[in-house]
């Protein structure tokens, strides 16, 4: 028997690919790895200038990457960010849901305002934007959908409950919405990646006290890099996992692999 194994089998060119929270940090080097190998890019982001700045960035000879500014917090700024890019490429083949904020502080000090801020970015805005996409898709029959969950999928840190529940609604969501379109040909995956250099934790890992801790307990013995979640990301998104859908794949350098205790030999 023959295995067809063709070269394109983690291709992405010519994919429509919409990154919200594409602007910095993991957003960023995903719609930049994509946009590198032929995908029509979009990138969204609150903040225009930033999103303008990138999008020129990492734009390639062949295809400019497009920025649309959008709050994924705000139901109208979805609603006319799915109406650009339908107007402007007529489909979306993958969504990859990187928008997403956090908060730390102990639990009994969440203030209602703290909580909502982030579930309506991180659950609310993930979901309605998954749904916003996922009509099209599903009139066309085909479509991808990624969504970037956390470590907090595998077990929640300490003092940042709400965004740990928030991460574990999103992998829910995963699975959710890949039970219900996994029949009209829509898979959904996650990418959990562990504990990555970004604006968003740049401050954390600059403390000596959280390297000695986090490097002894990571098998790969570094953090990662915004760069370390784009091989997942153009896995899940190519016919190379085409069998694969409610998945979440741990980006982690090994930390979710198990509990390095301090015992020797
Ligand atoms: P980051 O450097 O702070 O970047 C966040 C991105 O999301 C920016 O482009 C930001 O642009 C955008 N964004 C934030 N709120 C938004 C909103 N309401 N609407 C639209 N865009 C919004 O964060 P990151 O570390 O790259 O994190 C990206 C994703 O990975 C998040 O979902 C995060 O939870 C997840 N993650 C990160 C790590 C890590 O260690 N860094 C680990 C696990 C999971 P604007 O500010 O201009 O809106």
């Amino acid at each position: 028997m023959e295995f067809p194994m063709p070269d394109d089998l983690f291709s992405v060119s010519d994919q429509v690919t919409l990154v919200s929270g594409g602007s910095r940090g993991i957003g960023r080097a995903i719609a930049e790895g994509f946009a590198q190998r032929g995908a029509r890019v979009i990138v969204t982001g609150r903040d225009a200038e930033t999103l303008k700045r990138t999008a020129e960035e990492i734009s390639t000879a062949d295809h400019a990457v497009r920025p649309i500014v959008c709050d994924v917090a705000d139901p109208e700024a979805i609603e006319r960010l799915v109406k650009s890019a339908m107007d402007a490429f007529g489909r979306v083949d993958t969504l990859i849901n990187v928008a997403g904020v956090n908060r730390r502080m102990p639990a009994e000090d969440v203030r209602e305002e703290d909580y909502d801020f982030i579930v309506d970015v991180n659950v609310k805005g993930a979901f309605r934007l998954s749904q916003a996409v996922g009509k099209h898709m599903l009139e066309r029959g085909r479509g991808n959908q990624i969504n970037i969950v956390s470590l907090n999928n595998y077990a929640p840190l300490k003092h940042v409950l709400p965004y740990a529940m928030s991460k574990a609604a999103m992998g829910q969501m995963t699975r959710g919405l890949a039970l219900e379109w996994g029949p009209r040909g829509i898979r959904v995956n996650a990418v959990a990646p562990g504990f990555v250099l970004t604006d968003m934790t740049n401050k954390l890992w600059a403390r000596p006290d959280m390297r000695d801790w986090v490097l002894p307990n990571t098998p790969l013995e570094r953090l990662g890099m915004p760069e370390d979640m784009v091989g997942a990301t153009l896995f899940l998104a190519s016919e190379a996992s085409a069998f694969m859908t409610g998945q979440v794949l741990f980006v982690d350098g090994g930390f979710s692999a198990g509990l390095a205790w301090p015992i020797e030999g």
